[in-house]
């Protein structure tokens, strides 16, 4: 791979904040149209999820994110790190030092836990073990929260849970367990559930293959929820307690958990990993520039369009359409790079 960079320059300046695969896929096409691109990205590195959610050894960081990363910069894209818009940048600069602003700052907001014993040490979001994980990895040192000879209980039985349970079985934990508060799909398509919709049927994903390899079974556990978390005197957990539950109809019809009495288990867990999901983008920056958002939370913008209720600003990837998938956030931000550079230029030739 060379860096190919734009022979004619346009003169016009475009932002794009925030710099996962959204931002990186309309920083690319941006440049490539001629106009001169800056990205500003909070973290330390660039890469959004693909540098600090992923794990390493599902993407390498240094072969494949930072060698892109770097083709870019040599393409003429400029990155600023540790660049909070809204907290250390003042958002209102874009709208009077650029020509347009692309927002790509992804659905980052985790689903908290607020159950008793929250806030005992050895209890935390996935994004923070995943990411001391990888800023570890990078540094080549052993990571700050660190799963190894420890009872580790993951809350939560999608992606960033497995990702949290290949990534402890990786540290050398004692003993791991999945919680998942949903039933276990079945073995088979259910007949309401026929191709070609994506099958929803039981599958065991890398992490909990690996578990299985070495403890002998799948960790989850479905139909289960915890109560509360257990401390020692030094305020570390050291165990929780999970209940069984069942899903029953509400007078409005709708499926709620309900607690089944007497299946209330104590199990040990110096370590506990919060992989419950996303609410979406983080609202301070949004607000502070108040631009419009839909009734889940996220910028409102057409897909396609891709405009927010800001004229020359633009929005793509999981900040607008929640949390998705890689493939999602390089199709949102090439599609807002085109509507972005239309804007510009008044016609566009990128795809
Ligand atoms: C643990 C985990 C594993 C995943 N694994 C996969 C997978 O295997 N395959 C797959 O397809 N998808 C996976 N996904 C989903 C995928 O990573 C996301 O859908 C995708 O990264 C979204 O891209 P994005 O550019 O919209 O946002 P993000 O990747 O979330 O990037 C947003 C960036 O904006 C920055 N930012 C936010 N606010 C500001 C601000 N105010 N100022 C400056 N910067 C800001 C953030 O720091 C971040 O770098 C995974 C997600 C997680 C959490």
């Amino acid at each position: 791979m060379v860096p190919e960079a734009p022979k004619v320059r346009t003169g016009k300046k475009v932002a794009v904040i925030g710099s996962g695969p959204a931002g990186l896929a309309a920083a690319a096409q941006l440049n490539l149209a001629g106009h001169t691109v800056t990205v500003f990205e909070r973290a330390d590195r660039p890469g959004g999820l693909l540098m600090y959610g992923i794990p390493n050894m599902k993407l390498d960081k240094q072969e494949v994110v930072l060698r892109r990363i770097k083709l870019m910069e040599k393409e003429g894209i400029k990155f600023i790190c540790n660049a909070n818009v809204g907290d250390n940048v003042e958002p209102q600069i874009f709208l009077k030092e650029y020509d347009a602003t692309v927002i790509c700052t992804g659905a980052t907001q985790p689903r908290d836990l607020p159950i008793e014993g929250r806030n005992l040490k050895g209890v935390h979001f996935a994004m923070e073990f995943l990411t001391a994980n990888t800023k570890a990895v990078l540094a080549g040192a052993s990571s700050p929260i660190n799963a190894a000879g420890k009872d580790v209980v993951v809350i939560g039985g999608g992606d960033t849970g497995t990702d949290c349970v290949g990534t402890s079985m990786r540290h050398g934990c004692k003993s791991l367990v999945q919680i998942e508060i949903l039933p276990k799909p079945p073995m088979e398509r259910a007949a309401d559930n026929p191709w070609p919709e994506w099958p929803k049927v039981y599958k065991m994903d890398y992490g909990q293959e690996e578990a299985a390899a070495k403890f002998g079974a799948d960790p989850r556990i479905y139909l289960t929820t915890v109560k509360k978390f257990v401390g020692d005197e030094a305020g570390n957990v050291k165990e929780l307690v999970t209940v069984e539950i069942k899903w029953e109809k509400n007078d409005k019809g709708q499926f709620i958990p309900k607690e089944q009495p007497g299946t209330e288990k104590t199990r040990p867990a110096q370590l506990v990993l919060l992989a419950m999901g996303f609410l979406g983008p983080e609202q301070a920056l949004l607000k502070e520039i108040n631009v419009e958002t839909d009734a889940r939370s996220n910028i409102k913008a057409e897909h396609g369009a891709f405009t927010t209720s800001i004229p020359g600003v633009f929005a793509a990837g999981d900040c607008r359409r929640g949390q998705s998938l890689v493939v999602w956030a390089i199709n949102e931000g090439r599609g807002a790079a085109r509507e972005c550079d239309r804007f510009l230029m008044g016609a566009t030739d990128l795809p």
